[in-house]
């Protein structure tokens, strides 16, 4: 089967922030441990092609099948 399966796991309501200094994860934009400015773990940027996770998605497809071209 090669349908072409969407993987939408991050893009959500919930806009999930990342605290380098604390390496944790939250919901805020100021980490409730430092106090410091959160960023996104993953840019905010959504390429209306997204080549590139597809083509991940490929190259994980070909590490399932063990490297073989099928
Ligand atoms: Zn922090």
């Amino acid at each position: 089967m090669r349908g072409k399966r969407r993987v939408l796991t991050h893009n959500r309501m919930m806009p999930l922030k990342f605290c380098r200094p604390c390496s944790r994860y939250t919901l805020k934009e100021n980490c409730p441990g430092c106090g410091g400015a959160t960023t996104n773990p993953k840019p905010p940027k959504f390429a209306p092609e997204d080549k590139y996770a597809d083509y991940r998605r490929k190259m994980k497809d070909g590490e399932r099948k063990a490297g073989g071209m099928v």
